[in-house]
Order: C-alpha cells, then sequence, then structure tokens
C-alpha cells in the first residue's frame, strides 16, 4: 500500500524469461504483460521461424525486452538463452514455462492406445522441460538472491477429463516436478509453483478434442458459473511471482472459477 502511494511498481528493476507465447491468446503473453506493467524487464522465446514475427510483434512493444528462439527439447537452446539473459540482464528474478505439446494423434486417441513416442513427446515438453530450464536459471537467480519460477498446469492432472489424455499424464509430472524443484530450490530462495487454469481458447487448447463443449460444460458447473478470464490468471502469475508470493513454494494454485471443487 505505502509503494503504491509512492508510485513504485512492484517489479521494477526486476527481470523475467517468458517461454511460451505464440500470439495475443497465449497464457503466457496475459502474464507478461501483467509483469511488465509492474516494471519487469522481460526476456521471450519463441520456437521456430514460424512464430518468431508474431512474439517480435507483441514484445517489441515493450520496452527493454529480449527475443530468442527456444526450442525446449535442446538442452542447447535452452542454455543459449540463459547466456544472452546473463550477458543483457545480469541476473534474473522470474521465469514463466507456459509451453505443452502431445502429438495430435495421441490426444485423439483413447489414453490405451497412446504411442511409446508420443508419451515420451509429451513429456519432454511439458515436464521434463521445467527441470531443464530451472537448472539453466538457477545461476542467475543466485545471482539475484533468489527468485520465483511458474509454470501452467491443468485439473487433468489428478482427474480423467475426456480429450486430455496424455497430456494429462504429462502434466501430472509437471506438477510433480514443481515440488521436487521447489523441495530443492528452497534453500537457494527460489520458490517454483504453478497455476492451474480453467479451460480459455487458445491455439494449444484448439488441439484438445471436444474443447468448445468443454468450455461450456466449465462454464455451467464452475460455481462463479463463468470461465475465467486471461487477465484473471495473469493476475494470479503476477502474485505468484511478486513479492507478494514470498512465502508460497511448491503449491498448484487453481484459477479456474473454483470448478475443481465441484463433485456433481
Ligand atoms: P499457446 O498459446 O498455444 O501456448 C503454448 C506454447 O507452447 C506455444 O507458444 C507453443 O509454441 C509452445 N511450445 C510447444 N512446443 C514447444 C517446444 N518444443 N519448445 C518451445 N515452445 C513450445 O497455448 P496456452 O493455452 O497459452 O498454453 C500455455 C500453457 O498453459 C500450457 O502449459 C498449457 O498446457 C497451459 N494451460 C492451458 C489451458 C487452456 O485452456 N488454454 C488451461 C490450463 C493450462 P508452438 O505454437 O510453436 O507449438
Amino acid at each position: 500500500m505505502m509503494s503504491r502511494a509512492m508510485n513504485k511498481l512492484l517489479l521494477e528493476g526486476k527481470t523475467g524469461v517468458i517461454f511460451g507465447v505464440a500470439n495475443k491468446r497465449s497464457i503466457a503473453w496475459a502474464i507478461a504483460q501483467s509483469l511488465a506493467n509492474e516494471g519487469m524487464r522481460l526476456a521471450f522465446t519463441y520456437q521456430g521461424d514460424r512464430l518468431k514475427e508474431s512474439v517480435e510483434a507483441l514484445a517489441g512493444g515493450l520496452k527493454g525486452s529480449l527475443i530468442l528462439p527456444c526450442d525446449v527439447t535442446s538442452d542447447e537452446e535452452i542454455n543459449a538463452v540463459f547466456a544472452a539473459v546473463d550477458k543483457e540482464f545480469g541476473k534474473l528474478e522470474a521465469v514463466v514455462h507456459s509451453v505443452a505439446f502431445a502429438p495430435r494423434e495421441d490426444l485423439e486417441t483413447d489414453f490405451i492406445n497412446t504411442s511409446r513416442a508420443g508419451f515420451k513427446t509429451a513429456h519432454d515438453i511439458s515436464a521434463y522441460s521445467l527441470v531443464a530450464i530451472s537448472k539453466a536459471a538457477l545461476p542467475l537467480m543466485e545471482k539475484a538472491g533468489g527468485g520465483s519460477i511458474l509454470a501452467l498446469t491443468y485439473l487433468g492432472a489428478s482427474r480423467a477429463v475426456e480429450g486430455y489424455n496424455v497430456m494429462g499424464v504429462a502434466k501430472a509430472s509437471l506438477e510433480a516436478s514443481v515440488r521436487y524443484l521447489a523441495a530443492n530450490l528452497g534453500p537457494k530462495n527460489v520458490r517454483v509453483n504453478a497455476i492451474s487454469a480453467g479451460p480459455v481458447n487458445t491455439l494449444a487448447a484448439r488441439g484438445i478434442k471436444g474443447f468448445t463443449g468443454m468450455l461450456h460444460h466449465h462454464a455451467e458447473k464452475a460455481p462463479m458459473r463463468r470461465n475465467v478470464e486471461l487477465e484473471e490468471i495473469a493476475n494470479a502469475g503476477l502474485f505468484l511471482v511478486s513479492p507478494m508470493g514470498s512465502g508460497i513454494t511448491g503449491e498448484v494454485m487453481f484459477v479456474d472459477c473454483g470448478y475443481n471443487i465441484v463433485g456433481l
């Protein structure tokens, strides 16, 4: 309250890296805007030249931002991101991991038919990448005296959600990784948390069979009788990343208008 009165932004002088902006509807972009609005300087990664332009167009509007290529299946590319961030920022307070992928055929089939290759890919991109990114970010966060890492997950990690299939199993692995990383990195003052978001109409979500039906169902059954807004996920992200969330680590926080508490 006092700092607001003095017009000091919550994240002034702090820096962050955002993985997972594909376009203006991406959850990563909503969170990035909320962090930038509070003064955080950001680096953005994009996967492949296909997304370069769209990430440049969005991030280019934010003062002092960096834009770097990164396919999270490559340790070399992950290390190159943090080397560039070290050179430019010299330290790091935040990482947002908003990346997920599973091959369409593995998402669409009955779970029992998941292929070995599809299972591996889903886990590599959607869960292991958090471990690899955290490891590469750690020396920079230690330079800052601590930091905060945030991942995005979904209820399909703990419940069998029709159509979510292998992605649910990968999200269970992601959530367990959040807890183990939090336990490892807590003594270094690095916090690791996840937001479990209700369904939002994004590029990745459209890969889920029956996604529109899922949106309607959530809005009908959620205690708040509506779907979550991108801005609400972004606000929760700001809370967890910023000093406002300083006592919280290893947590999976639902931002889903209460859908997860409902039985029938
Ligand atoms: P999105 O805009 O499509 O973002 C997903 C991002 O992951 C894209 O930028 C995508 O890039 C990137 N990605 C995929 N494979 C990658 C790789 N190998 N290397 C680097 N980046 C890669 O969709 P979103 O809904 O905002 O998803 C963000 C996160 O929120 C995901 O973890 C998702 O599971 C989670 N989430 C989403 C919802 C929802 O309903 N939308 C709900 C709960 C949780 P490409 O486009 O190039 O693949």
